[in-house]
């Protein structure tokens, strides 16, 4: 699949219209591809700077055919889309993330017995597709977190479950489709690794990232990790780990609780640039997107070498309580990045934008990032 190089010019195509495919696509341009975006929506954040926005489901054949027709390759910004979209691409044209990988990222339950399958640890789980399921799971699981299998983000689909009748609860009020209960692990940290692979032997890792949640929603990347080398290299061995047995082509991330005692477990992987990649685009040579766009296009991979400490904060809809926050509070700092996504409206937990702050050192980083919140005030 590295295969043929395509050169500037061509069509690329990508499937969904959020941030991410945003991202993507203003790499993909800058580099001379022009970028094609189905999506359903009438103002999604690609949509709105792709040289084409197909207005249309994932499904939808017309749309498929007009891609497989016009782009040279086609890669997705979310998991979500489906295996079948991306099979039919492949007899096409040239697909990454390749479907089947995909498929593995869609399925709670699905992803965790491949990640156990790796050799590598997970939070203990049960699978649940009946209430029978609840009453027979271990007791130990307990306090735990129901999780829809599929289709769940920004912790969306995801119930606090101290005991086995909360989780029939929850299984009821998520009209008991398919779910997860795991148990509700004390968490020392949270890491992450991006990863860029094009072939055995030729991947990239970028720097492993911290992450700090706010209700199950990324809240703040700090990157370096403040964790021991050992710690932050066996995070980078799993996450390659992981690639490789996917025989992963394209971006890919993989994201970790650390327990006490630096114990690492996988919590879910994403087949695509993930948010705690954002800060690549200020502080790395190459960014998260631009590998995209170089796997894609059959390129050689970029340097993923970190220029400085930074630190990644997400702007969510709650800011705009007020009306259009007032963003000198960012920019007056002079290392200070911001990135809007151009959505039209802003709700509440929605992810509209994030500002990375470059520094000599992760402390001032973190320092200028909480400055910029309080002026922000959230
Ligand atoms: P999403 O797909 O919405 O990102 P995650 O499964 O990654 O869902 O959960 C979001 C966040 O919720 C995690 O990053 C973590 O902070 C917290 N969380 C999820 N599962 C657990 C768990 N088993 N124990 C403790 N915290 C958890
Ligand atoms: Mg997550």
């Amino acid at each position: 699949m590295s295969g043929e190089t395509i050169a500037p010019g061509a069509w690329l195509g990508l499937l969904g219209g959020g941030q991410l495919g945003r991202m993507f696509t203003m790499a993909a341009q800058s580099m001379g591809y022009r970028v094609a975006v189905v999506d359903p929506g009438d103002h999604s954040p690609a949509g709105s700077v792709a040289d084409r926005h197909i207005r249309a489901d994932y499904l939808d054949q017309a749309a498929l055919d007009r891609l497989a027709a016009d782009c040279a390759a086609v890669t997705t910004e979310f998991e979500n889309v489906p295996a079948r979209a991306l099979e039919f691409l492949a007899a096409h044209c040239r697909v990454s993330p390749h479907a089947a990988a995909v498929e593995i990222a869609q399925d709670r339950v699905g992803e965790k017995r491949f990640v156990e399958s790796c050799g590598i640890a997970v939070a203990p789980f049960a699978a649940v597709t009946r209430a029978a399921d609840i009453d027979r799971a271990e007791p130990a699981l307990f306090p735990g977190i129901l999780k829809v299998a599929r289709l769940g983000y920004d912790g969306k689909g995801q119930a606090g479950v101290d005991d086995r009748a909360a989780a029939r609860a929850a299984f009821a009020a998520f009209g008991e489709v398919p779910c997860v209960l795991e148990k509700r692990l004390d968490l020392a940290r949270e890491l992450s690794v991006v990863i860029a692979r094009r072939a055995r032997d030729d991947s990239t890792c970028f720097p492993v990232t911290e992450n700090r949640h706010a209700r199950g929603i990324l809240d703040t990347s700090i990157v370096p990790a403040r964790v021991a080398p050992g710690l932050a290299a066996a995070a980078a061995r799993a996450a390659e780990t992981i690639a490789e047995r996917l025989d992963y082509v394209g971006v890919l991330c993989v994201e970790f609780f650390v327990l006490a005692g630096d114990a690492l477990v996988v919590n879910e992987i994403a087949p695509r640039p993930h948010n705690s990649g954002h800060y690549t685009i200020d502080a790395c040579v190459t960014s998260q997107f631009e590998q995209q766009a170089r796997v894609l296009a059959g390129l050689p991979l970029g340097s993923t070498r970190l220029h400085g400490p930074a630190v990644m904060v997400n702007l969510l809809g709650d800011l705009w309580r007020d009306g259009e926050p007032d963003w000198t509070h960012v920019l007056r700092h002079p290392t200070a990045k911001l990135h809007l996504y151009g959505k039209s409206e802003a709700r509440p937990g929605r992810k509209m934008g994030h500002f990375t702050v470059l520094a000599e050192d992760v402390g001032t980083a973190l320092e200028t990032a909480a400055a910029i919140r309080r002026a922000l005030r959230f």
